[in-house]
Formats: C-alpha cells, structure tokens, sequence
C-alpha cells in the first residue's frame, strides 16, 4: 500500500516530531506485514480476536508506546499511540482495541498509585492482559453524566451494579475501566460529581455480557455488559470517590486523538485504493483518474486528510505536554472523521459498480469511517464544545 502521502507530512512538521512519527510507523510495518487486511478480515470472518497480531505488536514494544519504561512501556506519549494508530489503519489493520487501551491508560497512569498502575497498566504492555472501556450506557446514551450504573461502598471495598452498552472488546479483555456513579445524580450539586472510575477483573463474578449485532468491519465486538452485585476490592477505584469526572475526560480527550488517527490513516488507506484503482481503470480509454470529478474529489479528501492529521499531532503534543487539549482534540477529531469519510466516499465513486463487491473491500470500510463520526462521541457534541468553549455561544441542549 502506498504511504508515501504519510511520509510527505511527517517531513514538513518539526523534524523531532517527524522522527517520532516515522520511527512508530516504521515498526508498525513490521507487524501489519506480517499481518496485513487479510488476515484482520479473516479474523473478523472467524469472530476471534487477533491475537497473533496483538502478541507481535508486544513483541514489537508497540503496545507499550505512551507507558513510561519504569512501568513497563516503550515511553513515549499519546502522541506515539496515535501514530500507532494511524499507521495500523494506514495498513487496513484498524482496532478500536487499541483505542480503547490507550484512552482508558490515561486515567491510571495519571492518577492511580504505582500499585494500581503495575497490575492493570504494565501486562497490557506485552498484549498479556487486556482493557477495555464502558461508560456508554442504553438511557444515557451521549450524555453520560446522567448514567445510572452505581457503585456503593461494601466493606473495604464497593459493589457494582447497573448496564453498559457497546462496550467493544468486552469478551476478549481481562480487566475493564468502567465509570460509574457513587452518588446518584439526583443527590449531587453538579452533574459532574459523584462519578468514580473503577478497574474490574472481568473474571469476577456477576458480570453478564450479550453480544450486540454490529455491522463494523473489525475484529472487536461490541457487548451489552450487566453488572448484578459485582464486588469491586478496594484498589479498584482510580483517584478520588466522587471526583472522577475531570479524569474520565482527559481519558477523552486522548480517545478523540487515538479516534483521529484511526480515521486519517483508514482515510489515507482507501485513498490509496482509489488512486491506484483509477490509474489503471479506463472505460473510454483514459484512466479515470485523469477526470477532474473523481481527480478533485480525492484531492479535496486528501487536502482534509492532511489539515485533520496536522491537527491530530499538534493537539497530541499539547496533551503530552499537560496543556489543556480538549479543544484541539475535538476539532482534531471533527476534522479527521469528516476527511475518512470524504476518502471512502471518494474511493468508493471511483470503484464505480465494484465499490460495492465486498471483495473490492472498499464498501467495507464505509461503517468503520462513518462509525468514526459518531463514536466515541458523535461529531455533534464536538461542534457542541467548539461553540461553546472555543466561541463562548450558548450551550443548546
Ligand atoms: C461500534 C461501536 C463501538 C463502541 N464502543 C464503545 C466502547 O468501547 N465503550 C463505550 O463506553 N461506548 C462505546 N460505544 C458507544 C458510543 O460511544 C455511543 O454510541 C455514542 O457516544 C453515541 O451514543 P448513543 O449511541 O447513545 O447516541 P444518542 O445519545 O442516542 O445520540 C444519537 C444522536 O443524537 C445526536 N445528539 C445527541 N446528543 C446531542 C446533543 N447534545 N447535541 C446535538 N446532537 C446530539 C447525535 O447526532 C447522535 O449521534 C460504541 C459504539 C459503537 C457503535
């Protein structure tokens, strides 16, 4: 695949931050050609988790990018994840796994103690354990300040009991970060207190998992998790009781980054696709490529690529230099979902009649870019934020 337009802005932003990009993405091509498209397809064909893939990308020190190495990782920041990312959807080999390890990190590394921090942060370095992510809940929906799942104290520790939803990756990860509320929110001042983030043992007992029949082209599937009575030990609270909230978004915000670059690299994925395609395909005797309907259409999709990865970087290295990177996470976000889509949408005019053959694998890709638009957060909200926070307008909702 070609990913010659990857490199071509790698070389014009800061040749530090360039380095840092090239060296994650140099290592990553290692793993994905070894492990290419087809064998995620396969994987997603089988409904298995891929662990070949998972194992090397440990091997490889890739799982460890953004953990410091006295705990374990290849140090490094959200910023190196992020190129993780891309370039494993850059490859075809996007994991919304990777996604959800990386957010639900955060929170810990930052905020849990250096115990909590070896036993549910360091084996996910190496692909040995497993984390993934649940706050969506089924009446909640976006607005996750109104969940209801409740933790109450229980002895030294706390009993869970409530409903996740979409939970992706839940059957295959070994612990899970779960926000939840341990004051009600009828009981609170603000929305935002009374919320704790807590690290389940996905083993423990009275969790029940249904599987949800989503049409995404990845290997991770998406649960309904209930929580009947689940006993949570004491060290499974992250941070302070009640005083989760401002945790939960700085996990966000580096999920809006690794969502980013998941949505530029598949972008520039299908591009490439399309380009390729169009150089060879000629009906009336011309490649297609050279018609300016389809020319135009992928360079205006490559032009949004390029502008929403500029913004993915640059709001990386803010978030990994502790400033505060919730608007240029949005709008890197924002901008890096709308350019996918423009790719595939691109690619898919370009294919003509066989954009829709599934073994084209260009109709594939569509609710894996669209879905980008409104998980993690749907684009709305974003916009919501940048009017608000970044306009000063009214909120509307
Ligand atoms: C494949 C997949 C994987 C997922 N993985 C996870 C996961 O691992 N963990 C997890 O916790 N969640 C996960 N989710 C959940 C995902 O984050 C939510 O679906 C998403 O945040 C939207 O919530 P909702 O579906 O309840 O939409 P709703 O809240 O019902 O909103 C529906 C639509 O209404 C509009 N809308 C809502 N509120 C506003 C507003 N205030 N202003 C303007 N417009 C608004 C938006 O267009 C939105 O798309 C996943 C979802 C999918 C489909």
């Amino acid at each position: 695949m070609n990913t010659s337009a990857t490199t071509a802005i790698a070389n014009t932003a800061s040749t530090a931050l360039s380095a840092r990009i090239r060296d994650v993405q140099e290592a990553t091509r290692g793993v994905t050609t070894l492990y290419p498209r087809s064998y995620i397809l396969q994987c997603i064909k089988e409904d298995r988790f891929p662990d070949e893939l998972w194992q090397k990308l440990g091997e490889f020190g890739l799982l460890g990018l953004s953990v410091p190495e006295e705990y374990g990782g290849s140090g490094g920041g959200v910023l190196e994840i992020t190129a993780l990312n891309e370039a494993l959807a850059l490859a075809g080999v996007p994991t919304l796994f990777l996604v959800v390890t990386g957010l639900g990190r955060v929170p810990i590394m930052r905020h849990g103690t250096p115990e909590q921090i070896r036993k549910y942060v360091t084996p996910t370095c190496t692909g040995e354990k497993k984390l993934c992510f649940a706050i969506t809940e089924p009446n909640a929906g976006t607005n996750s300040f109104a969940m209801t799942t409740l933790a109450t104290p229980d002895g030294d520790g706390w009993v869970l009991n409530g409903q996740k939803v979409f939970i992706s990756g839940a059957r295959d990860a070994d612990y899970m970060l779960v926000i939840a509320r341990t004051t009600k929110a009828g009981e609170v001042k603000h929305r935002t207190d009374g919320i704790s983030l807590f690290v389940l043992d996905m083993k423990t007992p009275g969790i029940q998992l249904t599987q949800l029949n989503i049409q995404v082209e990845t290997a991770e599937r998406q649960y309904m998790v209930f929580f009947d009575n689940v006993k949570l030990p004491a060290d499974a609270l992250i941070g302070e009781a009640g005083k989760g909230a401002k945790l939960m978004f700085e996990g966000l915000n580096s999920e809006r980054l690794l969502a980013a670059g998941a949505a530029i690299g598949l972008g520039d994925y299908a591009l490439a696709k399309a380009v390729a395609y169009s150089k060879e395909r000629k009906p009336f005797g011309k490649p297609i490529g050279s018609y300016q309907a389809l020319q135009h259409r992928m360079a205006q999709a490559k032009a949004q690529i390029e502008a929403a990865r500029l913004m993915t970087y640059n709001a990386a290295e803010r978030f990994d230099a502790g400033e505060d990177a919730g608007a240029h996470a949005n709008m890197a976000k924002l901008l890096g979902s709308q350019a996918a889509v423009a790719a595939v949408e691109a690619a898919l005019q370009t294919h003509g009649g066989y954009g829709f053959d599934r073994d084209y694998d260009i109709i594939t890709l569509w609710p894996m870019v669209r879905l980008l638009e409104i998980a993690p957060i749907n684009n709305e909200m974003l916009l919501n934020y940048i009017g608000e926070h970044v306009l000063g307008l009214p909120k509307s909702y």
